[in-house]
C-alpha cells in the first residue's frame, strides 16, 4: 500500500509529533512505517511527510453511476459533475426533462470536491468594493442572488448527511486599510439591509477589526455533491470524458471518446475547463492550495476569511483546522491545470497554522482548479455564438455560494424562457 492512500493516528511515537525537536529519534520498530515502508523511513521529516495524503480531506463520494453507456440521445446533456452540474441534473429532472449527465472523472473530482466548504455571501471583494467594481445595484442583485443560493443549499442539505452549519463567517481585516474598506463594506451593507455587522472582538489572532455576517454557512462539499447525485444515479455517467462539443441548427452533438450523445441542448458546467470545450468563453484556470490537520481541540468557531481573501481557514466538525490560500504569495505559479501543491504555498499554509496555535501534524495536503472570470462573475446561458450550447461556470473561487442558484437561473431560463440578470447573462462576454 503506497504511504499516501492510508492515514494513521498520529502521536504514538515522539517522531510523529509536530512540536518534537529534528533529532527526536525515529524508532526502528516504529508501528507507522512498517506495514508499507520497503525500507524504513529514515528521518522524522521523511516519516511526516509520508504520513501527509496528497488529496483532499473531504474524500471522494461514493460511485454511485450504472457501468452502462450513455444514450445515444437526450434532451439536455450536461458535462460535469460537479455541484453545477449536479445541481441543474437536479433541477431539471424535477421538471421531468430527460437529462443526462458526463463527468470524465468521478463525481466532485474538479474543485467541488477541493475546495473549504465555505457558504459566504457575495464574491471574494468585501461588500465596499463591490459596490466601487460593479455599481451598487449589481453588488446589491449579487449578494441577494448568493443568499438565496445559501437558502437552496440548505434545503438540499437539509435531507443529507453533509455537515451544513449556520454559525456565520468572519472576515478579518489585518491591516489598516483593509479594516477602513470593512468599515465601508457595514456601513453599506447595512443601508441595503443585508447581513454583516463590524464586531471588535474578533477571534482572529492579529486582526484590527472584523466584519461578521451571522447568516454565512460551511458544509462538507463531497458529501453535498454526492447526496444530491443520488436520486439522478441513472442518468449520471462517470469516467466519461468529453472531447468534443458542437453545436447545430436543431441539434448540438457531445462527443465521447469512442461515441457521441445527440441533444437539444448542452449545458457545459466545466468550470475552468470550459475554455477546453469552447475556447471563446474566458474562464481561466486558477489554482487553489490548501491542508488539514489532524483533529485538535475547539479552536475556530466559524469560517474566517482575511487578507483580502487570500487567506481562509475553518475547523471541520470531527476537529481537523482546514487552512487555504496565500496563492498571492507567488501568483505567476499558480495559473493553469497543475493540481500538484508546491512547497512555497504550503510552507505559507503550514506557518498560518502554528499561528492558529493548531501543533497537530498535517494531514491532507491538496489543491483545487478554480475557473476565473474576467470580471469576477459566473457566466451563466446560451454561450455567445452558440445555438444550442449553454454555460454555467466562472465563479471566481466562489461556486459553493454561487452554484446552485445559478443552475436554477438557468433552468428557469431554459424551461419558461426567464431572462437572467446582465451581471450573470454569458452574453455579456460576446461584447467585452
Ligand atoms: C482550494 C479551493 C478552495 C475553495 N474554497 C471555496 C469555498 O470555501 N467556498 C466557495 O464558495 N468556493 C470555493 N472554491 C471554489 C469552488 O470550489 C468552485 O467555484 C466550485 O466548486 C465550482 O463548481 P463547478 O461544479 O462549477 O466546477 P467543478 O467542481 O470544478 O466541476 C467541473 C467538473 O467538470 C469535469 N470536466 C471538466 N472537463 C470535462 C470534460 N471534458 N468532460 C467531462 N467532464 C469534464 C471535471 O472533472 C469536474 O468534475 C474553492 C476552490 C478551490 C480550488
Amino acid at each position: 500500500m503506497p504511504p499516501t492512500a492510508r492515514r494513521w493516528p498520529i502521536g504514538w511515537w515522539p517522531c510523529c509529533w509536530p512540536a518534537a525537536p529534528w533529532w527526536t529519534p525515529h524508532p526502528s520498530t516504529c508501528a507507522h512505517c512498517e506495514p508499507w515502508a520497503t525500507t524504513h523511513l529514515r528521518s522524522r521529516r521523511e516519516h511526516l511527510t509520508a504520513m501527509t495524503v496528497a488529496g483532499p480531506v473531504w474524500g471522494i463520494p461514493p460511485t454511485i453511476a450504472p457501468p452502462g453507456r450513455p444514450p445515444r440521445r437526450a434532451e439536455v446533456v450536461i458535462v460535469g459533475g460537479g455541484i453545477t452540474g449536479v445541481a441543474l441534473l437536479d433541477v431539471l429532472r424535477r421538471h421531468d426533462v430527460d437529462a443526462i449527465l458526463l463527468e470524465r472523472d468521478h463525481l466532485a473530482a474538479g474543485a467541488s470536491g477541493r475546495n473549504a466548504g465555505f457558504l459566504l455571501a457575495g464574491v471574494a471583494e468585501n461588500y465596499a468594493r463591490a459596490v466601487e467594481r460593479y455599481g451598487r445595484t449589481t453588488a446589491a442583485e449579487v449578494w441577494a442572488f448568493t443568499i438565496a443560493n445559501h437558502a437552496l443549499v440548505a434545503a438540499a442539505a437539509a435531507n443529507l448527511d453533509a455537515a451544513h452549519h449556520v454559525r456565520g463567517s468572519v472576515t478579518a481585516a489585518l491591516d489598516a486599510a483593509e479594516a477602513a474598506s470593512l468599515e465601508a463594506a457595514a456601513t453599506l451593507l447595512a443601508e441595503d439591509r443585508l447581513p454583516g455587522v463590524i464586531s471588535r472582538a474578533s477571534d482572529v489572532p492579529g486582526a484590527t477589526c472584523a466584519l461578521v455576517n451571522p447568516s454565512d454557512g460551511e458544509i462538507d462539499p463531497v458529501r453535498l455533491v454526492g447526496g444530491m447525485a443520488i436520486p439522478q444515479a441513472a442518468r449520471v455517467f462517470e469516467n466519461h470524458p468529453v472531447v468534443a462539443v458542437e453545436d447545430g441548427e436543431n441539434t448540438a452533438t457531445v462527443h465521447l471518446e469512442d461515441a457521441s450523445v445527440e441533444a437539444s441542448l448542452v449545458v457545459l458546467a466545466t468550470n475552468a475547463w470550459t475554455a477546453q470545450l469552447l475556447p471563446a468563453i474566458p474562464i481561466r484556470p486558477v489554482r487553489a492550495q490548501m491542508l488539514a490537520s489532524a483533529p485538535v481541540a475547539a479552536l475556530v468557531p466559524r469560517p474566517v476569511y482575511a487578507e483580502w481573501g487570500h487567506r481562509y481557514w475553518r475547523q471541520r466538525d470531527d476537529g481537523a483546522v482546514l487552512v487555504g490560500g496565500f496563492r498571492h504569495r507567488a501568483p505567476a505559479a499558480e495559473i493553469g491545470y497543475q493540481l500538484g501543491t508546491t512547497e512555497v504555498v504550503q510552507a505559507h499554509l503550514d506557518a498560518h497554522l502554528r499561528e492558529l496555535g493548531v501543533a497537530a501534524a498535517v494531514t491532507h495536503r491538496w489543491a483545487g482548479t478554480m475557473g476565473f472570470s474576467e470580471d469576477g462573475l459566473p457566466l451563466v446561458g446560451l454561450a455567445p455564438a452558440c445555438r444550442r450550447i449553454y454555460v454555467c461556470a466562472g465563479y471566481t473561487g466562489h461556486g459553493m455560494g454561487f452554484a446552485v442558484n445559478a443552475a436554477r437561473a438557468l433552468a428557469d431560463r431554459i424551461l419558461n424562457d426567464e431572462p437572467l440578470p446582465g451581471w450573470l447573462d454569458a452574453a455579456r462576454c460576446a461584447a467585452s
